[in-house]
């Protein structure tokens, strides 16, 4: 077991969240809590279950792997949706256990029909449509045949969705492009109806479009950073203060990142530090060493850039991360210590070190960079 650092993730932090997005999406929209990614670095099995004490019953996959984790640490008491890859070979789990899912092919489509009629069953389908993102949908002349295959297999296909995802809601560049899908899904939804069928929810949003364009919210929403604590973009975050009272960011981080001092040592004024030549002491100084590096996913480009907390001090990461430690500087804090706690994410005193900056630091959106920290570093609920 890895035991160089320990991912925490506060509950009290969570429940905030989550009161705050349903107090803004209101009772009539479902909440859908996306966890691909690994619950974006959050550690899915910890997640879920910490989500689901905080009453979220609604989860949103991107594949079978996590589903099966979601279902593992959950039963069957919650929704699980996916949203992306299912394999044929995985098709009789899916719909055999109940777990929701996209259809965005013809090919997926009659292993869908096949494998349920195969079990005697219904499989519960969001039909996912292309309103301008081109990735993954149903063009608007394939709609025939889809919607004739979910008059036809009304025993076997539950039409339960209609969805598809915009292309950049975080920021106004796309102003147009979000704005022209927008219209596209309700001229879809519009043609779909008017040949007798209807799903049963639409929903399109994830948390950039949910607060940008409100009208996406319809009957389910799919929020993922949000629910971290963190904004699709500082864009966004700005969009909301200037319409809110009191400009206090509503959201709060759960993730904290923390390791301890490895070992330490002086090194002489003219010294380099670390591999070549990236760092040279310029005065006597006093280093630490941690156990983190970018097998970690502490990531490398923080290299001479990064900052971490140590005894409630803001100590710079010098010379470059390496695969599994990286020197810091702690030439001015008298006491410090090999076991002394050192916080990568988070807060230790009165500082904080949040995973926007951090990634602002390293070119890096708060998505990649919490995705990249490795599954194996223990995670615990506080
Ligand atoms: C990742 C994802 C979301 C959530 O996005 P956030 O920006 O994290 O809220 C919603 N819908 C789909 C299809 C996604 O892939």
């Amino acid at each position: 077991m890895h035991t160089n650092s320990t991912i925490e993730l506060n509950k009290t932090a969570y429940r905030n969240n989550i009161q705050f997005l349903r107090k803004t999406f209101g009772k009539k929209v479902t909440l859908s809590s996306v966890v691909k990614g690994n619950a974006y670095g959050h550690g899915l099995h910890e997640f879920v279950t910490m989500a689901n004490d905080c009453g979220v019953n609604h989860f949103s996959a991107f594949d079978v792997e996590e589903a099966k984790i979601i279902r593992e640490a959950l039963s069957d008491k919650v929704t699980i949706m996916i949203m992306g890859f299912v394999p044929n070979e995985d098709m009789e789990w899916v719909i055999t256990n109940g777990v929701e899912f996209y259809i965005f092919d013809k090919s997926r489509l009659s292993t869908a029909v096949k494998t349920a009629k195969k079990l005697s069953t219904k499989a519960i389908v969001h039909i996912e449509v292309e309103t301008g993102m081109n990735r993954t949908g149903f063009d608007k002349q394939e709609l025939a045949q889809v919607i004739a295959t979910l008059k036809k297999e009304t025993e076997h296909l539950l039409f339960k969705g209609l969805c598809t995802h915009y292309a950049g809601a975080e920021s106004i560049t796309n102003y147009y492009r979000v704005e022209k899908q927008i219209k596209k899904y309700q001229e879809i939804y519009d043609y779909i109806c008017s040949t007798g069928i209807q799903p049963e929810i639409k929903h399109t949003a994830c948390s950039a479009a949910s607060m940008m364009y409100p009208e996406t919210r319809m009957d389910l929403v799919r929020i993922g950073i949000m629910q971290y604590g963190l904004w699709s973009s500082p864009e966004v975050f700005v969009k909301f203060l200037n319409s809110y009272k009191n400009k206090i960011d509503p959201l709060q981080r759960i993730i904290a990142w923390k390791s301890k001092i490895m070992s330490t040592k002086k090194v002489n004024s003219g010294e380099f530090i670390g591999y070549g030549t990236s760092f040279l002491a310029e005065r006597k100084m006093k280093i630490a060493v941690v156990p983190i590096g970018y097998a970690h996913g502490y990531s490398r480009s923080l290299s001479n850039q990064g900052r971490v907390l140590i005894q409630g001090h803001r100590c710079a990461v010098i010379g470059s991360v390496n695969m599994n430690m990286m020197t810091v500087d702690v030439t001015d804090i008298d006491a410090v210590k090999k076991e002394d706690e050192v916080v990568l994410i988070g807060s230790q005193k009165d500082m904080t070190v949040s995973v926007a900056s951090f990634s602002d630091l390293s070119n890096q959106l708060n998505y990649e960079l919490l995705t990249r920290i490795a599954k194996t570093i223990p995670r615990k609920i506080i």
